[in-house]
């Protein structure tokens, strides 16, 4: 079947992976073609007078993927390589992050092309509601809800619900998730990802009929999502041989004692594992070969690849960080029934409790961290209960599976609301 679409680019490869499930899951040619093109695509200019006194001119973009079944949601993106067609790639995989963790949320994603650490606080201020201002008709509690991405944080995002406030003449909260915890932020919003990474490696490891108790895992990346997964997997009783960050790597055969390291990597002005006391150091190209039941690369897109893949002998890959198999190294993994729990699976547990705060701030009443946990505990379980029975029952591996599963729902309810002419 030809595809209709922005071929190419990024957004080109994110096409390449709803293909091959589309094509598994026998969508009809009409849907397809909804699906494989963005809704909305916004880019704004964004005068900023700078410290300097000159006035520059930033681009930034906004991206509603899909709408189908409820607000868009995805982050902001601060970077200098920010693109529309990398934005509308992101906005792409945020619709089927969302549809797979079940959640009435669409895709979305936003950035603006800039150096933030060539920016001062004031100027990033003075960026950031300019953009929210240049987007406003756009976004909204019920439209489009940002969060943080690469390079924006809390305080940016409380910059966001101001500026939207001040517009609408009222406190929104609502209109953007990852907060602070005193503006409407949830509990276990920091955790959520990383916990969600515990929770699916878990299952993927009864699965397989493995305990955790017995298993060995290495994780690539000490950053949120790598400390946390490293840090709850290890209480679960796995054993953490290696973890790396930019700066190097280190190894312990009897496992590392992870609240030694967590204190170690807070203690040292580079914040880096490098060098930590309890452990032997080891290189990148030692990293991906180690005998470890499970690898969690937590860190950069790209990491896994045709040149490392090779090497790689553990059982299960679950990915923390997004898009960190290439397509090729991808196949080779399959090709040696690996089992991969994509990213769209495997890091969903963040905009899981995203939603949920959400869904505190407008109910205007804030959940404990328990209540948030064990929500997020289900949601996980039933996401992945759900990717591994499509798996199953269609004999594709659990990446194909889990576009099946949430191109499905976005189909089944594209449908269900017929064509608007
Ligand atoms: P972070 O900036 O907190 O941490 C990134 C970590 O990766 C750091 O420890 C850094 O030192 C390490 N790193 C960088 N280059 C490396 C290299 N070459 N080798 C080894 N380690 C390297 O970022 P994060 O929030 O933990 O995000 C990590 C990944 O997870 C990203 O792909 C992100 O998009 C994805 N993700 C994050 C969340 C979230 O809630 N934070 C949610 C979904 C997906």
């Amino acid at each position: 079947m030809t595809v209709l679409g922005i071929e190419g680019g990024i957004f080109g490869a994110a096409l390449e992976e709803f293909n091959r499930a589309a094509t598994a899951l026998g969508l009809e040619r009409g849907i397809w073609n909804i699906l494989s093109h963005p809704k909305r695509q916004i880019t704004v200019s964004c005068p900023v007078l700078m410290d300097s006194g000159e006035i520059q001119v930033f681009t930034g973009y906004r991206v509603q993927y899909n709408v189908a079944l409820g607000p868009a949601k995805g982050g902001i993106r601060y970077h200098p390589s920010v693109s529309l067609d990398e934005v509308t790639a992101l906005a792409a995989w945020m619709t089927w992050k969302c549809a797979l963790a079940n959640i009435p949320f669409g895709g979305g994603k936003g950035g603006i092309t800039c150096d933030p650490n060539r920016l001062s606080r004031r100027e990033i201020e003075a960026l950031t509601r300019r953009y929210v201002a240049e987007i406003i008709d756009a976004i909204g509690p019920d439209k489009d809800i940002p969060a943080p991405d690469v390079n924006t944080n809390e305080q940016v995002m409380a910059w966001v619900m101001d500026t939207y406030s001040m517009h609408v003449g009222h406190t929104t909260t609502g209109i953007v998730t990852g907060k602070p915890l005193e503006l409407g932020g949830s509990r276990g919003r920091r955790e959520a990802t990383g916990r969600g990474v515990m929770i699916v490696t878990r299952e993927a490891l009864k699965h397989l009929g493995r305990d955790m108790q017995q298993a060995t895992v290495a994780v690539q990346g000490f950053g949120n999502v790598g400390s946390i997964s490293a840090e709850l997997l290890a209480r679960e009783g796995a054993r953490i041989m290696a973890v790396t960050d930019w700066k190097g790597g280190v190894y312990n055969a009897r496992g590392l004692d992870l609240p030694k390291l967590v204190e170690y990597v807070h203690g040292n002005p580079e914040r880096s594992v490098a060098g930590f006391p309890g452990a032997e150091s080891i290189s990148a190209e030692q990293f991906w070969k180690l005998d470890v039941d499970v690898l969690v690369p937590a860190a950069l897109e790209n990491q896994i690849t045709a040149a490392n893949v090779g090497g790689i002998r553990a059982k299960v890959i679950v990915e923390g960080a997004n898009g960190p198999t290439t397509p090729e190294a991808d196949k080779v993994l399959r090709d040696r029934s690996v089992l991969v729990i994509p990213d769209i699976l495997a890091n969903g547990g963040g905009v899981t409790v995203s939603y949920f705060e959400w869904v505190q701030d407008r109910y205007g009443y804030f959940w404990s961290e328990r209540e948030v946990n064990e929500r997020l505990e289900v949601k996980m379980c039933e996401a992945f209960d759900a990717t591994l029975h499509t798996a199953l029952e269609y004999r594709v591996d659990m990446r194909t599976a889990a576009y099946m599963v949430a191109i499905n729902r976005v189909a089944t309810v594209t449908r269900m609301r017929g064509m608007y002419a």
